[in-house]
Order: structure tokens, then C-alpha cells, then sequence
């Protein structure tokens, strides 16, 4: 069995082995699009999608949290299909889930990695649980582990 078989889809960046001072580089126009997002639909969740080809990013996409919750979040099938038509159409992938918590830190919540089921894509989070300081991190969630990746706000 290859070395990648987990790795699902393929085509995703070849990640270092061990520890390295990498940080994720993310323009700041994505980065206050997913808080803006968070702060109109405050105080329930918002969801949304980044799209990217290669190391870049190339669109935010938002979604509507069909559960209209404060406390979790999901994409309906419908919309999530369009969604992914749209990226596949332009060439892109679907590089990174973002989501907001608006009275909690920017964690993963046990429900989110039992949700997860993404290996190769990064989980933004939104925190609004300081409103004057938003907070915003990544994590990749693969097998119920939880693993940050360090951002870099570039641009
Ligand atoms: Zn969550």
C-alpha cells in the first residue's frame, strides 16, 4: 500500500515531516471576509467554504447554516453541491471549512471533530467571544485529532 493512502483525493500539498516553523499564509480580505461573515450572523454560527488552487486562495464562499444555531452548524446537501460545482468549474479546490463560535473560544467543539470528515482540508474558526478581538485559527482534524496550523495574515 502507498505511503499516501490515507491521503484521500490527492493532489493536496506534500506536508513536511516533523516539526517545522511553517505558518499557513492567508490573505487579511479572507481572513475579515470569514470575521464579517461571523459578525452578520452573530449570534448564530456562519459556515462557509474557501476555495484555492495550489497554495492560494482564491475565493470565499458562504454558506447558510441550515441549522440557524447558535451551538452547530451544517450545509445542506443541495447547497454544498452547487458548491462544489462551482469550485470543480473554476478549476479550484476546496481548501479550507470555516465556521464561527460566538460565545466559545476558537476550538474545535467535540462536535465538530466527530463531524469532520475532511482529512485534507483546513477547519477555520472564528471566535466572536471577545466581539472587540475577534480570533480566528486553523486546524486540521484528521482521525479525531486535533492539529493546529499556525496562520500567517499576509497582504
Ligand atoms: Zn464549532
Amino acid at each position: 500500500m502507498p505511503d499516501d493512502a490515507r491521503g484521500g483525493a490527492g493532489g493536496g500539498p506534500v506536508r513536511p515531516i516533523g516539526r517545522m516553523a511553517v505558518s499557513f499564509e492567508i490573505e487579511r480580505a479572507y481572513a475579515e471576509g470569514m470575521i464579517q461573515h461571523a459578525r452578520e450572523d452573530a449570534p448564530n454560527e456562519c459556515c462557509g467554504v474557501l476555495a484555492g488552487v495550489d497554495g492560494r486562495m482564491t475565493k470565499l464562499i458562504r454558506a447558510h447554516n441550515a441549522e440557524n444555531s447558535p451551538y452547530r452548524y451544517s450545509i445542506e446537501s443541495r447547497e454544498l453541491l452547487k458548491i462544489y460545482t462551482e469550485v470543480d468549474d473554476a478549476g479550484w479546490e476546496i481548501k479550507g471549512i470555516y465556521h464561527s463560535h460566538t460565545f466559545t473560544e476558537a476550538y474545535p467543539s467535540p462536535t465538530d471533530v466527530r463531524l469532520a470528515g475532511w482529512p485534507d482540508a483546513l477547519y477555520f474558526l472564528v471566535s466572536l467571544q471577545d466581539p472587540e478581538a475577534p480570533e480566528l485559527r486553523a486546524y486540521h482534524i484528521r482521525d479525531g485529532e486535533i492539529e493546529e496550523e499556525p496562520l500567517a495574515i499576509v497582504g
